[in-house]
């Protein structure tokens, strides 16, 4: 048994590290206020290999597998988590592409994200269905050569920015519930589209998040991803691969979140001595480097037992369940470690703190891995 990285990851994870504390600074404040995603940031994470990382180089990737991915979620979110987003998620949606599509949808695809030619997103969920991913209604009727799309998502992640969209779409109504969706790439410049921005989220800012409607939008049938009439299970599949990445976020803000406390208890005093001198900040401090080491666990095996072709599904849940726990929790002790500092934007705690929250909400809401996790508990 072996814990440790290897060169190669160790080098990978430096690399990203020192990218974000290159890149994101200067522009992460402002990002933050102003809602701004900045493509610029992006190109440049493509030039350095670092969007797509985890698709293999024969599709124009860095080929470093679901742990790679793990690691360079980490250490970008450990900066900023929604400048981070941008980059991981700027490839959100090939996963599915990945695993079920065809040799030509891989090159078409896939090869352009990489290269940071173009942005995806996985556009999934709807105005009235989020967790129920059986409850989806967005339509792809077959007419002749095409698909013909009408319908709406909701919350997507690089909405106003995306190339295109993987989406989830019925094709076989007359199908039992959990077979009638397909799974369909809808390039975003289809006529019929429209995109909005969703302002005034609370947290992860700097990454864009739109509300999406299709009327009467075509697309080729070759546009299809799998089989037709697989789209629930292969989504299903997708969030079990996208997890460890979402975790991961959870674990870069929680270490944040443990060095900027660890910071602030060595040079802030009270009572004329550091705070880091009370055993009630050290309690903080130890309950939360416990939890990010607990978590770093999860993560990096959930990841690494994807690229050994052992997945653990649960496994993956757990780790993203745990990322929301400790993330939050990091973040609520990070502000009360910073008192009223923590409180204002003058110190990064406070986003972290609006930033965690998130974690509990995307990619499965932290009852959604609860009922998962428990299904698979009851069955044994
Ligand atoms: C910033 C942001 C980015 C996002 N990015 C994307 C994206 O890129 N692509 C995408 O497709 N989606 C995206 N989402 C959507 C996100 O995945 C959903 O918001 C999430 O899955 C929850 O769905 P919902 O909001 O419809 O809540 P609901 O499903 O309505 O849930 C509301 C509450 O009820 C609980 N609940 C629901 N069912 C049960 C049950 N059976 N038992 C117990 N409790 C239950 C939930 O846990 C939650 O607490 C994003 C969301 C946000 C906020």
């Amino acid at each position: 048994m072996n814990f440790d990285l290897t060169d190669e990851m160790n080098m990978l994870k430096d690399m990203a590290y020192k990218f974000a504390q290159k890149e994101f600074p200067p522009v992460s404040l402002e990002a933050d206020r102003e809602e701004h995603y900045t493509p610029e940031i992006f190109k440049k994470a493509a030039e350095n290999g670092l969007v797509g990382a985890w698709i293999p180089e024969e599709y124009g990737g860095a080929g470093v597998g679901f742990l790679g991915l793990a690691l360079i979620t980490e250490q970008l979110s450990r900066v900023d988590m929604g400048l981070g987003l941008n980059i991981v998620a700027g490839s959100f949606g090939c996963e599915a592409i990945y695993f079920y599509g065809t040799e030509e949808q891989k090159k078409k695809w896939l090869v352009p994200v990489c290269a940071g030619e173009m942005v995806s997103a996985g556009a999934f969920t709807e105005p009235n269905a989020g967790t129920d991913a059986a409850g989806y209604r967005t339509r792809a009727v077959r007419d002749g050569n095409e698909w013909v799309i009408n319908g709406q998502k909701m919350f997507i992640t690089n909405g106003t920015v995306a190339d295109f969209f993987v989406t989830q779409c019925i094709t076989s109504p007359e199908q039992k519930k959990h077979n009638q969706f397909s799974q369909i790439v809808i390039p975003s410049d289809a006529k019929g589209i429209t995109r909005t921005k969703i302002r005034g989220k609370m947290g992860i800012r700097a990454s864009d998040t739109a509300e999406i409607s299709f009327e009467d939008v075509r697309v080729p049938v070759e546009n299809m991803v799998g089989k037709e009439g697989a789209g629930f299970y292969q989504l299903m599949h997708f969030f079990d691969t996208t997890r460890s990445m979402v975790a991961a976020q959870g674990l870069g803000l929680a270490e944040a979140c443990l060095e900027a406390s660890i910071r602030y208890a060595r040079e802030r005093t009270a009572f004329g001595q550091p705070l880091g001198n009370f055993q009630l900040t050290q309690a903080k401090l130890t309950e939360m480097a416990i939890r990010v080491e607990s978590l770093r666990g999860l993560v990096y095996r959930t990841a690494w037992l994807m690229d050994e072709g052992r997945p653990d599904y649960t496994l993956s849940a757990m780790a993203k369940y745990w990322a929301g726990q400790t993330a939050v929790f990091a973040a609520n002790a990070a502000v009360e470690i910073h008192g009223g500092y923590g409180y204002i934007d003058e110190y990064p705690v406070q986003k972290f703190y609006r930033d965690a929250k998130i974690l509990e909400l995307y990619e499965g809401t932290k009852e959604a891995e609860i009922m998962t996790i428990g299904r698979v508990l009851m069955s044994r």
